[in-house]
């Protein structure tokens, strides 16, 4: 592949990843992550690139990079970052997948031998016909890439943080984040680059080594940065933002909208700017939740008919109803997806003024009658919610805060009105390893630390 393809892959999928994400809005953030980022292309081993980095709006934690030089992390990382050498870790590291052409490479290989990858559609449902390059490319930055890339990336991430001036051991106290970040929340929180391969703590101490090596003969000066990098953190939304609905178990809220819902327990919830969408575990059945303008008063008949045809699929039984004191249709469908083949489906249209809510229930057809109570249930669970109700979702933030004598983390925590399963979280926004006691002792008097505040 050459270079031109390789930035044209790039120039072309960015709109893509802002699309999914968006961009989050603060110019101050997105100048200074695009400051360091620049400071690091300009000292890479592709320096005449024109490079971009990008400030996503996910909680996620995680950042990733398109071929020809577009870097993104995202706002939930930032929140972890705790220096600017730890972010100019993660940028050289993400500049590394760029400058040693990952995603081609990955492309090549896969290409040779005939790998499929349709996998990619499973994130990004709506770029299934985006062509096969594409798809590469969102498998890797969407699951990592393998050992040998990881390490590579790592390498040449500390070899430029050290080359623009930064100290390049920041990235293993960053990467020590990370590690604990999966054992604090019990799961895998993230996915992408930064989780799968190599083992973190393998990568740590390649970091620490390759760290060591490189101050040996010049130790003085290397720019950490942790005051300056916290002011440019100061008020950085944290969590999911209410604004775009929050998910709080099995239950999908949006304070705009005010509006609520319920899926099935234990289903994966997931929460896009265009739908929200819900499966099982097995990934058979999924509920999805959009919503349809209305231009002027039409019958919810009509409107389903209408809704229904364009997507082709046919009503077999169906009527109006009410759910929750609002005017609703509900029916049974049969159609086809693109993924799936023959589906049949169970579609709630609820009427709100001028907005039709759409809950669209879809299974194979012969899991259809296991399914329908699940859909059903989701369905009639929709309900309007109350001013006050909404009013009581507000987002959280990152703020600033200066330690006082006796303050510990759980203190603190309930202090700032937070529930205390979030101590260590806070621990470990402030690089902290909540698991030990020190970290309470960490604690100085006079000390500026990150908390999390309601806003
Ligand atoms: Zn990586």
């Amino acid at each position: 592949m050459s270079e031109e393809q390789e930035i044209a892959i790039g120039r072309e999928m960015d709109p893509k990843i802002i699309q999914e994400y968006g961009l989050y809005p603060a110019d101050h953030l997105q100048h200074y992550v695009e400051t360091i980022g620049k400071r690091l292309a300009n000292v890479s081993d592709r320096h005449d690139l024109f490079f971009h980095f990008k400030v996503v709006d996910t909680p996620l934690v995680n950042a990733f990079a398109l071929p020809g030089g577009y870097v993104y992390v995202t706002r939930g990382l930032l929140a972890y970052i705790n220096s600017e050498a730890e972010l100019a870790g993660v940028l050289g590291h993400e500049i590394g997948h760029v400058t040693a052409r990952h995603a081609v490479r990955q492309y090549t290989k896969a290409a040779s031998y005939g790998i499929a990858t349709n996998i990619a559609s499973i994130f990004f449902p709506q770029i299934n016909n985006f062509g096969q390059i594409a798809d590469i490319a969102f498998l890797a930055i969407t699951s990592g890439y393998s050992r040998e890339y990881e390490r590579e990336a790592d390498r040449l991430g500390v070899k430029y943080a050290f080359a623009a001036g930064y100290d390049p051991q920041a990235i293993s106290s960053f990467l020590q984040t990370l590690s604990l970040l999966d054992k604090v929340e019990g799961k895998k929180s993230y996915h992408g680059l930064f989780s799968t391969h190599p083992q973190t703590e393998e990568r740590m101490n390649l970091a620490d080594a390759e760290a060591a090596r490189k101050t040996m003969p010049q130790t003085a000066r290397l720019v950490v940065g942790r005051e300056h990098c916290l002011k440019q953190i100061d008020g950085l939304l944290f969590g999911p933002n209410p604004k775009e609905g929050i998910i709080t178990g099995e239950t999908f809220q949006h304070p705009d909208l005010r509006i609520k819902l319920a899926f099935p327990k234990g289903w994966n919830i997931e929460n896009k700017p265009d739908v929200v969408i819900a499966t099982d575990s097995s990934k058979e059945l999924s509920i999805q939740l959009r919503l349809e303008h209305l231009n002027k008063k039409t019958p919810l008949a009509e409107v389903a008919r209408t809704i229904t045809a364009k997507i082709g699929f046919r009503e077999s039984s169906g009527g109006g109803t009410r759910i929750n004191d609002l005017d609703a249709y509900v029916g049974t469908y049969t159609g086809r997806s693109q993924t799936r083949g023959l589906v049949t489906a169970r579609i709630g249209f609820i009427q709100d003024e001028d907005i039709v809510h759409v809950i669209l229930g879809i299974c194979r057809p012969e899991q259809f009658a296991a399914a329908l109570p699940l859909f059903n249930a989701t369905i009639n669970s929709f309900r309007k919610l109350s001013v006050n109700e909404a009013q009581t979702i507000k987002p959280a933030r990152i703020a600033l805060y200066t330690v006082k004598a006796g303050d510990t983390f759980a203190a603190i925590c309930k202090a700032f009105g937070r529930p205390p399963g979030e101590t260590k979280t806070l621990a470990l926004l402030n690089g902290m390893n909540p698991y030990q006691t020190t970290a309470q002792a960490a604690l100085m008097p006079g000390t500026v630390i990150k908390v999390i505040k309601n806003e």
